[in-house]
């Protein structure tokens, strides 16, 4: 199998670099890309030796004259291009809205993708439908779902449930959330994660996100779609079935697993990084979500009832207040407002291209940033 790394440098890009080096298999390293020459992009090439190595900077003349003999450097799209075209499989952890046209890119040349960027599942919800059978999700809820989904059929399955850690803030009350500071919002109990997603734990947009992702990528109704909270972060998925048995899947927290998963799918690997006894699982705790206290989920969910222009701009401005918060700009509440009040000025066409959902995604952090500069700038 050949594979592409595109984000290699980001938290998923190496975790699928180190599954590659360790676990073995017949896996050939087509290419590494990632937005800046970077020491650790250098690093990675110097290590693994990939046929080509991709950045969308220029490096310097010294960066490129420690390349290993048989790694080629292209930049940008070219690269891009020469990545998809030369592998079978891609993994893409791009971060952000620079994930979506690789996403585009790898389906429309019929290769595999391994779906870690968010933002290309939502952002490409219809044409990620149509294209399903070629995509296997990276995120261990959808990686959990499925496993799970896979075991059974269609019509034995009654609801589908994610489950959510519940952030940091699973156990305060709606008032204490008033002035929790940046600090606060980025102790994740559970994942080690990048500010914006873990932030994101924190308001449980990301779970949003993740129903709707969970909607595009098995083609579920929305409404099957439910969310649980479970603090140990171990099970990932639930199936609940028609006879009331519930189909649970378990991993430890540990990316490694389903990115294992999704790289050599159908075949299972020996996990090369230790033991996980049985027992580690033992005290599984479920709640239910007060979607009073967290009003992201809700939202989510209306814009993809919405559907059109909607969950593109959620993602802008998801993007933009979220930032803001980071920034101490606004306090923590203020996210889920902001983004509520941008959806709401929502008038804007369907987008029908790559281009157009950009500017859909663009839209939602411009408004955000109005909204907030005519109403809030100055005072926190
Ligand atoms: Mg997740």
């Amino acid at each position: 199998m050949k594979l592409g790394v595109l984000g290699s440098t980001g938290s998923v890009g190496s975790q699928t670099l180190e599954v590659y080096e360790r676990v073995g298999g017949d896996v050939e390293l087509v290419g590494i890309l990632a937005r800046r020459a970077s020491e650790k992009l250098l690093s990675q090439a110097i290590r693994y030796k990939p046929r080509f190595v991709v950045s969308y900077e220029e490096p310097t003349k010294e960066w490129l004259s420690r390349l290993p003999s048989g790694t080629k450097f292209l930049k940008g799209d070219e690269g891009l291009d020469a990545i998809i075209s030369e592998s079978d499989r891609l993994m893409n952890a791009v971060s952000g809205v620079h994930g979506i046209k690789p996403a585009y890119e790898i389906l429309r040349k019929g290769k595999v993708l391994l779906a870690s960027n968010k933002e290309s599942i939502l952002c490409l919800g219809d044409f990620i439908r149509e294209h399903r059978g070629r995509v296997l999700p990276v995120d261990s809820e959808h990686n959990a779902l499925f496993q799970l989904l896979g075991s059974v059929s269609r019509e034995e399955v009654k609801n589908v449930f994610i489950t959510a850690s519940g952030g940091p803030f699973r156990d305060k009350k709606i008032e204490e959330l008033k002035d929790v500071s940046v600090e606060d919002a980025l102790k994740h109990p559970r994942w080690n994660m990048g500010a914006k997603i873990t932030v994101d734990s924190a308001t449980l947009m990301n779970k949003g996100f993740e129903v709707l992702e969970a909607s595009y990528l098995f083609d579920l109704p929305l409404d099957m779609i439910k969310v649980v909270i479970h603090p140990q972060s171990v099970v990932h998925a639930i199936l609940e079935l028609r006879d009331n048995s519930f189909l649970m899947h378990a991993s430890p927290t540990d990316m490694r697993i389903p990115i294992m998963h999704a790289l050599f799918y159908p075949k299972r690997m020996d996990y090369p990084f230790g033991r996980v006894s049985p027992l580690e699982l033992s005290g599984l705790v479920f709640e239910r979500v007060d979607t009073k206290k967290f009003r992201a989920l809700e939202l989510a969910r209306w814009a993809g009832y919405m559907g059109g222009p909607y969950v593109p701009v959620l993602v802008g401005a998801d993007e933009e207040a979220v930032e803001l918060f980071l920034k101490g700009k606004i306090p923590f509440l203020r996210i889920v407002e902001l983004i509520e009040r941008a959806l709401e000025e929502v008038e804007l066409q369907e987008p029908k291209t790559i281009e157009e959902i950009v500017e859909a995604v663009e839209w939602g952090r411009r408004k955000v940033r109005e909204i907030y500069e005519r109403e809030y700038a100055g005072k926190v």
